[in-house]
């Protein structure tokens, strides 16, 4: 069977969608051109899905069929590409179906759980249509009578190899995110020796299929995969699951990008290289946020100790409690007020309620900043999409590293559901899972003022936190909102 030709036009369509995805990327680097940015990628998939549907389609091809009793003397047909339109308009509507309903009911707390999920449905999306090239290649033009080229077969297997690791470790990361498994890392012994094996097992199973195509080998090259990526990220907690985040949002492009070439497909290339890079820079980006090592997050674990984080014993240390009365007095009086949001914030929805908090003290005189740490909440950029959700205007929201020298200036640092962020464990106790991460330097404030629930609750890294504890800190121990809804009526 000869490959599948792809005519000029739908090349150049092809094109546009590719420079619309990478407009995309771009709108999507600030809030406030983000708007813009989903719209260019929207537009640039219809295009794509489009293009692909109308190449192939009307596109049919003649096919000898074995002599059976409909064709006894074994008839020419025609057949289309690779389904029957009434099941693509099905699979298009079931799955539209089910993401805007998602979509409609997802709640902001649920979004890192959402993404990790959709990322598996990449990973597991790559392996079924890697399979499924496997199993029918003349279909998708990629053999001989029956004989799948070896590029072809490299390409499938890699393909596949990466999808079924992002299918797996993204199911972990679901549940670590959802709370539904530890977050705390999950040290096995000879971790090492097992993932490097398993990894050089499926590369050496991949050259060979190159010279067997027979099934066991591709199955279990997938088996692998799946396991791989299982005991990849079972070791990585605490403050490195944004990375894993972020490296799986980019194992996805990769694995789609394989596809790509196994079905000749131009678009889905450029989309998957697109995802695959821009999601290997985040990592990075986050990787220096951490003052993390990439090769030391994805090699898993690599430097945790067993049983490190999570919910260690906790002492009994004299802290102070205040009122909203008592905070709304002091946060008057102040000249200078520093917010750091962090994922409780996300939780109470306390974005809309800290906008009008903000709006009063800035009439009353007040200077006020948004500090916004790379990590804080549970997705990159989470506490960004709130903000600008609650219109808070970007000048007033800063990164780490612009804002935390003026905490030393600042009369009041205004924590409200952060906690790892601002942990000092970070900077002073090696055993800490957090230990290495930047933090804000609010010990060096005047005055504190702490929101969470209770004394009891720890941030995602489990791990108590010094700053609870300090002379100049009050905690504010109420849901956010409720919090900072009557801190706005004392203002009043
Ligand atoms: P943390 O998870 O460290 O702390 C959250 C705080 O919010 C806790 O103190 C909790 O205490 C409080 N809280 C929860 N619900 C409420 C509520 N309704 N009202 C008031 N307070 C509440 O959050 P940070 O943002 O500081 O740190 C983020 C952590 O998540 C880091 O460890 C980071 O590595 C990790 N992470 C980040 C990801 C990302 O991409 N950004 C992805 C995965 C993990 P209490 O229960 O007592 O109320």
């Amino acid at each position: 069977m000869e490959h599948i030709t792809t005519p000029s036009w739908a090349m150049l369509a092809y094109l546009a969608s590719g420079v619309l995805f990478i407009l995309a990327l771009r709108g999507l680097s600030s809030p406030a051109s983000s708007r813009a940015g989903n719209r260019y990628g929207i537009i640039g998939m219809v295009i794509a899905v489009v293009t692909t549907l109308v190449v192939h389609f009307p596109m049919v091809r003649e096919e000898k069929v074995p002599p059976g009793p409909n064709f006894p003397d074994g008839s020419f047909i025609f057949l289309p590409d690779f389904a029957s339109f009434g099941e693509i308009l099905a699979a298009i509507a079931i799955g539209g179906l089910i993401g805007w309903v998602t979509a409609k009911r997802i709640q902001m707390t649920d979004m890192p759980q959402l993404v990790a999920a959709f990322h598996s449905l990449v990973g597991m999306a790559a392996v079924l249509v890697g399979l499924a090239a496997y199993l029918n290649p003349d279909a998708f033009g990629i053999a001989t009578g029956g004989i799948i080229e070896p590029q072809s077969r490299v390409e499938m297997g890699l393909g596949i190899a990466i999808g079924a690791i992002t299918f797996s470790g993204s199911v972990i990361a679901f549940l670590k995110l959802a709370g539904k498994m530890s977050g705390a890392p999950i040290i096995l012994p000879l971790r090492h020796v097992i993932n490097l094996g398993t990894l050089a097992a499926i590369l050496g199973l991949t050259v060979y299929f190159t010279q067997d195509q027979s099934l066991w080998v591709i199955a279990t090259v997938t088996a692998l995969a799946f396991v791989i990526g299982f005991l990849l990220i079972i070791p990585i907690g605490g403050a490195d699951m944004p990375v894993v985040v972020s490296m799986l949002n980019s194992y996805s492009g990769w694995a789609a990008a394989a596809m790509g070439f196994t079905l000749h497909n131009t678009a889905m290339i450029i989309t998957g290289a697109l995802v695959g890079s821009s999601g290997a820079i985040l990592s990075y980006i986050m990787c220096r946020a951490m003052n993390r090592s990439f090769i030391s997050v994805i090699a898993g674990g690599f430097g945790a100790e067993a049983g490190a984080g999570g919910g260690e014993a906790r002492e009994q240390r004299p802290y102070k409690t205040g009122s909203a009365a008592d905070a709304a007095f002091m946060l008057e009086q102040a000249e200078k007020v520093i917010v750091i949001p962090g994922y409780g914030m996300a939780v109470a929805q306390a974005q809309h309620a800290l906008r009008e908090m903000t709006d009063i003290l800035e009439e009353k005189g007040v200077e006020v900043k948004f500090a916004i740490h790379p990590v804080a909440g549970r997705m990159p950029g989470h506490m960004n999409v709130l903000l600008a959700e609650a219109q808070v205007s970007y000048d007033k929201v800063f990164e780490l590293e612009d804002i935390n020298s003026e905490f030393a200036q600042c009369d009041v640092a205004f924590i409200i559901g952060a906690n790892d962020v601002v942990n000092p464990a970070a900077k002073t106790d090696k055993s800490s899972p957090i230990y290495g991460m930047p933090v804000f330097d609010v010990d060096k404030a005047k005055q504190v003022f702490f929101i969470k629930r209770s004394m009891g609750g720890v941030g995602y890294a489990g791990v108590d936190n010094d700053v609870f504890y300090m002379d100049q800190t009050m905690m504010l121990l109420a849901d956010a909102k409720k919090m900072v809804e009557e801190i706005v009526k004392a203002l009043d």
